[in-house]
């Protein structure tokens, strides 16, 4: 999954990847494969804390409901709250605003050991702010080799970046807006803002496609997950998660002093 779902060098092409792909698997099946193998992230976690060398840092992005909540809560929900920092990037204060756009991010990565999983991110500031005309075209145009560069600066220190776009199609994320409007207990998640924001699709397609395409470089790479099965979803991110943490071969620290000479009574 890691590799076919990785994006390659070159321009993306959002309409040639299907977000209804089922990657080989019955919902049965994957439900089961999570459900047995959750605790090797949980084990992978436990060495990463222990660690205390390095970051990993998880950015979602996806157009209104994605799934980036659900994400969260199925994949790094089983993991320990302690060693995880969830920080959801809404549109930014004045006080924000008065600061260069990264400012408000590079705050918020966390300190080795820990997992940091970014609900939205940087990225918004090249996506709605340019689909919204937020800022002008020669603003935002510099922010690609600016977010390439403040990446670096993060993978230089002991920052390891996973970057996931959930790809809904238009009409499943229809569906799942209007489950808002049908459903009492979900009118909280409702927002009119979301329905507008569909009458620019293409221009949001064509922004993330830039984004993912400008921005994936080997250190901080961008996946495209498949994301109208939730269950799929689910699956895809848990996997490549775990796979790059196995790949970094973590160990456990050796003791700090000799096990040997302490007395315990
Ligand atoms: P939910 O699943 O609860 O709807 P959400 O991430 O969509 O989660 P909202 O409060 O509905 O949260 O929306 C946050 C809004 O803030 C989004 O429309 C997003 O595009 C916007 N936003 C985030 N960062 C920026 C930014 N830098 N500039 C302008 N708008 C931003
Ligand atoms: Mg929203």
């Amino acid at each position: 999954m890691y590799k076919k779902l990785r994006i390659k060098a070159g321009r993306v092409d959002l309409s040639a990847r299907d977000p209804d792909e089922r990657l080989g698997f019955t919902k049965k099946e994957a439900a089961a494969a999570l459900q047995k193998n959750i605790q090797r992230l949980q084990e992978l976690q436990y060495l990463l804390y222990a660690e205390g060398r390095r970051t990993l840092l998880v950015v979602l992005q996806a157009m209104d409901a994605g799934g980036k909540d659900g994400t969260i809560r199925r994949v790094f929900g089983p993991l320990n709250p302690q060693g995880c920092r969830v920080t959801s990037f809404k549109r930014p204060t004045e006080h924000e605003l008065a600061h260069d756009f990264l400012w408000r991010i590079h705050a918020t990565v966390p300190e080795k050991g820990l997992i940091g999983i970014f609900n939205r991110s940087h990225y918004e500031d090249v996506l709605i702010v340019r689909v919204r005309k937020l800022v002008p075209k020669d603003v935002w145009q510099k922010r690609y080799k600016q977010i390439n560069d403040f990446e670096s600066i993060l993978t230089a220190n002991g920052v390891h970046i996973l970057k996931f776009f959930l790809h809904v199609s238009k009409d499943e994320q229809l569906a799942r807006l209007k489950k808002r409007l049908n459903d009492p207990r979900k009118y909280w998640k409702a927002n009119p803002q979301d329905f507008t924001e569909r009458a620019v699709w293409k221009d949001y397609i064509r922004a993330y496609e830039d984004a993912l395409s400008k921005c994936n470089r080997p250190k901080a790479p961008w996946f495209v997950i498949p994301a109208d099965n939730k269950w799929v979803r689910n699956l895809a991110v848990w996997e490549i998660v775990l796979k790059y943490l196995e790949n970094l071969d973590m160990k456990l620290p050796d003791a700090t002093f000799d096990v040997s000479q302490i007395e315990v009574e």
